[in-house]
C-alpha cells in the first residue's frame, strides 16, 4: 500500500496514474495506515513540493515551481516533478515519460496544424513530456500519416457503422469484449440476428441525409456466424443503408478457427473491402495457454485460403506481452507474419481489463513477463518498416503493463480508416448490436456523447427498442 498525503487534491488523478505507472498494482489509499511508502505532496502558489517517506523517513525530494491553481501551465512541471521523484526511487524510467492518457498523438497533431518541423515535435515530447526519443518520432509519423488520411472527409456530412456479433468460438483468457460461445447461443442467433436489422433499419432512416462512409463489422468474432448469416448481416446493410459513398468495410475474421473457404466466399462476393486475420501470437505453447483453439499452421493456412479467395487487404493482429513469451517469441511470430506478407499489421501491448480471467491469474502473470515489452514494441516496429508499412493510428488503453500502446501499421493505401475516424473523434460513430457504444460528436463544442447498447444478448434481444429509444435521446441534440 502506498499512502498518498496532499494537503490540495486537484492533481490527484496525475499522481495516482504516475505512482501506479511506476508501482503497477500496488493499493493507493488516503489515509495513514500501515503503508511501506508515502508520497507526500504540498501545494501551495509559490511552488510544490513532492516527497517520498519510508518508516517516517523523507527519503527524496522534488520541487516544481509554478502556479498550481493554473492547470495550463502547472501540470506539465507538476507531473514531470512526480516523474524525476518516482523514477529515482524504482531506479528506472518509462518510455512514455511523464505522458498520461490514452491518445498521445494529440499533440504532435496539434503542432502539425500550426506548423512545426518535425525534430521541434519529438524535442517538445522528449523536453517537456520526457519520452524517449522513439515514441516522439512514431508520434510524429502516426500524426502526419493521420492528417493525410483524413484530409479527403467531410466530417459533419459523414457517419461510419459499427455492426457487433457477439458470438465467439470459445473464451480466451486476457479477452473482455462481449462474446457468447456460438455452439450454446445456436438457438438465439437468428433472434439476435432480427434485432440487429431492426436496430439498422432506425439507423439508415435516421442517418439518410448523411454519407455512410466507412462499415466494420467486429465483436466478439462476426466470422462464427456461419456463412449465410454473415452473408445476410452484409445484405441486409446494403438493403436498408444508403451505400453508395462507402469507401471500406472491414470485417474482423479474428480467430482463425472460425474460418472456412464458404465464409470467404461470402465477403468476397459482396462488398467486403479488408478483413483481419488475427494469430496473436505464432507461438502454439502460448495459443493453448491463454485459451486460443487454433494452432499457428491454422492461422498460416487461413491466411494462403483467403488469398486464393481473392482477399487482397489483409491485416493481421498481435500482442506483445503474452504470459511467458519473450522477445524470441515475438520475432518468431514477426517472422512468419513477415512470411505471409499482409497489408496491415497491428500491435497491441496486452491489457489486462476486468472482465478478463487473466485478471484472477494476474500475480502469476506478473511473474511470467519476460523482458521488456517495450523492446518488443521496438522489434515489430522495425518488421512493419522492412515490410513497408507506415504506422496510422496509435493509443494507449489502461490497464497495459508499462503503460505502452496499440500501434497499427498500414502499407501507404490499405489502412483502416475506420479505425483512424474513431480515434479523432470527428465523424459520428454509429454502432449497432449488444455491448456496443455509439459516440456521438458536437465539433463546435468540442465533446463527444456516448450512448450504450446493453452487453448481454438476452438482455439486447429484448429491448432493442429501448437502445434505439437511447439512440433517439442522444440524437436528438444533434437535429439530423
Ligand atoms: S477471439 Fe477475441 S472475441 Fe473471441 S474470445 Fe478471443 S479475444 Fe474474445
Amino acid at each position: 500500500m502506498i499512502y498518498l498525503d496532499q494537503n490540495v487534491n486537484d492533481y490527484d488523478n496525475d499522481f495516482r496514474t504516475m505512482i501506479q505507472a511506476f508501482i503497477p498494482r500496488e493499493k493507493i489509499i488516503l489515509t495513514e495506515e500501515d503503508t511501506r511508502l508515502t508520497f507526500r505532496a504540498r501545494l501551495s502558489e509559490e511552488q510544490v513540493v513532492l516527497s517520498l517517506w519510508e518508516n517516517g523517513k523523507q527519503i527524496d525530494e522534488e520541487r516544481a515551481v509554478c502556479y498550481y491553481p493554473d492547470k495550463k501551465t502547472a501540470r506539465n512541471p507538476i507531473k514531470a516533478a512526480a516523474y524525476y521523484l518516482l523514477s529515482r526511487y524504482c531506479g528506472k524510467t518509462l518510455p512514455w515519460g511523464s505522458m498520461t492518457g490514452v491518445r498521445p498523438t494529440k499533440f504532435a497533431t496539434a503542432r502539425l496544424e500550426q506548423g512545426w518541423t518535425e525534430e521541434a515535435v519529438i524535442r517538445e515530447y522528449e523536453d517537456l513530456y520526457l519520452t524517449t526519443r522513439q515514441k516522439g518520432e512514431i508520434c510524429y509519423r502516426v500524426a502526419k500519416r493521420e492528417q493525410e488520411l483524413l484530409q479527403p472527409f467531410r466530417f459533419k456530412e459523414e457517419y461510419c457503422l459499427y455492426v457487433g456479433i457477439p458470438f465467439c468460438l470459445s473464451r480466451c483468457l486476457y479477452c473482455s469484449f462481449t462474446a457468447y460461445p456460438v455452439a450454446q447461443y445456436q438457438d438465439r442467433v437468428e433472434d439476435y440476428l432480427q434485432a440487429l436489422f431492426h436496430e439498422m433499419e432506425y439507423v439508415a432512416k435516421k442517418y439518410s441525409n448523411k454519407r455512410l462512409v466507412a462499415v466494420y463489422i467486429g465483436g466478439g468474432t462476426p466470422t462464427s456466424l456461419s456463412a449465410e448469416q454473415l452473408g445476410r448481416v452484409i445484405d441486409h446493410i446494403y438493403a436498408v443503408f444508403d451505400t453508395r459513398y462507402i469507401t471500406e468495410f472491414t470485417v474482423e475474421a479474428g480467430r482463425p478457427d472460425s474460418l472456412s473457404r464458404e465464409k470467404f466466399l461470402a465477403m468476397k462476393e459482396r462488398p467486403v473491402t479488408r478483413i483481419s486475420i488475427n494469430p496473436q501470437t505464432m507461438n502454439d505453447k502460448t495459443l493453448r495457454f491463454i485459451g486460443r483453439a487454433h494452432t499457428a499452421q491454422m492461422t498460416v493456412d487461413a491466411f494462403h485460403l483467403a488469398r486464393e479467395c481473392g482477399m487482397d487487404n489483409i491485416n493481421m493482429d498481435m500482442i506483445v506481452g503474452l504470459p511467458q513469451e519473450d522477445i524470441q517469441d515475438i520475432r518468431y511470430t514477426l517472422d512468419v507474419i513477415r512470411e505471409l506478407n499482409p497489408e496491415s499489421l497491428t500491435v497491441h501491448s496486452l491489457a489486462i481489463k476486468r472482465a478478463a480471467e487473466l485478471n484472477i491469474q494476474m500475480q502469476q502473470y506478473q511473474d511470467s513477463i519476460k523482458g521488456s515489452t517495450n523492446e518488443m514494441l521496438t522489434l515489430a516496429d522495425q518488421y512493419a518498416s522492412g515490410l513497408g508499412m507506415v504506422p496510422y493510428y496509435l493509443y494507449r488503453q489502461k490497464n497495459i503493463p508499462g503503460n505502452l500502446e496499440n500501434v497499427g501499421y498500414a502499407k501507404p493505401g490499405k489502412e483502416c480508416l475506420y479505425n483512424v475516424l474513431i480515434m479523432e473523434e470527428k465523424m459520428d460513430i454509429i454502432a449497432v448490436g449488444a455491448g456496443t457504444s455509439t459516440k456521438l460528436t458536437f465539433p463546435d463544442e468540442n465533446r463527444i456523447e456516448r450512448v450504450e447498447n446493453v452487453k448481454n444478448v438476452e438482455e439486447y434481444i429484448r429491448r432493442v427498442d429501448e437502445m434505439i429509444g437511447r439512440k433517439e435521446a442522444g440524437l436528438q441534440e444533434k437535429q439530423l
